[in-house]
């Protein structure tokens, strides 16, 4: 990006009425067959322009064709049946009933590679594509198989690699992958999940980012977050092997958040994609907020390398409340931008 201070969101964007129940997750699907594929691709081309309204500088698909970030992602693979449920903890967090793992996990075909290739039709601006990260799917299905976490994850990350390689391909030019489990299980992160991601960058030539959020604003991870206590020192964990990897750009929660910004000096030298939109919040920032979360981490990361961003998705929001943020977010970077080059 030759642009100071490029402008981004996290991921998931809200979706149209006519397509699916609005504000909420897992919004089940309001058309079917080819009136549903027609809906999906007629959203990303709002989503898309939406952005585009607001000045954002790297736009994305607004995640308009996926339920959900994971679960979208794993239901084209085989080797997992999702008639077959069990109950798990979610990230510690919170229970739920999810798909079996019970055979060789593989990618018969791939998932996104025509939504990509139809968004990088309707935009010359530089594209970011999320995909769910490998340690945040394996944190989302019960394992009859593998009956090993790291094992499992493995399998995602080859899998998840050949995904991103077919984007990469089709003009994609940054791969971002999800991984909200990161603030969950440290020593696994330092174990294995790193690794993990290292192995699904691998070979690639565009720009990577790892996704580290406390999550969506839904009730189960706003609570977890009450129980956090005063200062949020969960990327001090991670930070000090993410910053040796060779993931290039990393996407954190700040705004509003009890994230100490000091801790971004762990991993000086990266590329930060600085979240300075609050996404469990109604509450539209003003630029001048936003002007000031990112202020603060310029003390810790060069101009060059700061991506301002979106704390995580907005696909639970109203769609007026996060047009409000997007606008907040141009401004606000808009700022900064004009006090760095006075
Ligand atoms: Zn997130």
């Amino acid at each position: 990006m030759k642009r100071l201070l490029p402008t981004s969101t996290a991921g998931s964007l809200p979706k149209p009425s006519w397509l699916a129940e609005s504000e909420q997750l897992w919004s089940p699907w309001k058309l079917q067959d080819d009136q549903l594929i027609e809906g999906k691709q007629d959203a990303l081309r709002v989503s898309l322009q939406e952005q585009q309204q607001a000045g954002i500088d790297i736009v994305s698909d607004g995640e308009q064709t996926r339920q959900h970030f994971v679960t979208t992602f794993i239901e084209h693979l085989s080797g997992v049946d999702f008639e077959k449920r069990e109950t798990v903890r979610i990230r510690d967090r919170y229970e739920a009933s999810v798909p079996t793992v019970t055979g060789p996990v593989s990618r018969p075909t791939s998932v996104f590679v025509e939504d990509a290739k139809f968004l990088r039709s309707q935009t010359d601006q530089p594209i970011k594509w999320a995909l769910p990260g490998p340690m945040t799917m394996v944190d989302t299905l019960y394992d009859d198989h593998y009956k090993s976490r790291k094992e499992l994850a493995w399998e995602f990350a080859k899998i998840l690699n050949q995904e991103a390689k077919e984007l990469e391909a089709v003009g994609i030019d940054i791969i971002q992958f999800d991984e909200p489990a990161f603030n969950v299980f440290f020593d696994e992160v330092n174990e294995w999940g790193i690794s993990c991601l290292e192995k699904a960058i691998e070979g690639l030539n565009c720009e990577t980012v790892v996704h580290i959020c406390y999550g969506y604003g839904i009730k189960a991870n706003t609570d977890w977050k009450k129980s956090l206590g005063s200062e949020w020192r969960q990327y001090e964990e991670v930070f000090p092997k993410l910053q040796k990897s060779n993931i290039e750009i990393i996407s954190l929660e700040c705004h509003n958040s009890r994230v100490p910004i000091e801790l971004l000096e762990l991993i000086r030298g990266k590329k930060v994609m600085v979240g300075a939109i609050d996404v469990a919040s109604n509450t539209v920032e003003t630029p001048e907020e936003v002007a000031a979360t990112l202020r603060e981490a310029l003390q810790y990361v060069d101009a060059d390398r700061l991506y301002p961003c979106t704390n995580c998705g907005m696909a639970p929001l109203s769609r007026e409340v996060a047009q409000g943020k997007l606008n907040a977010l141009r401004a606000g970077a808009q700022i900064v931008r004009r006090e760095l080059l006075a």
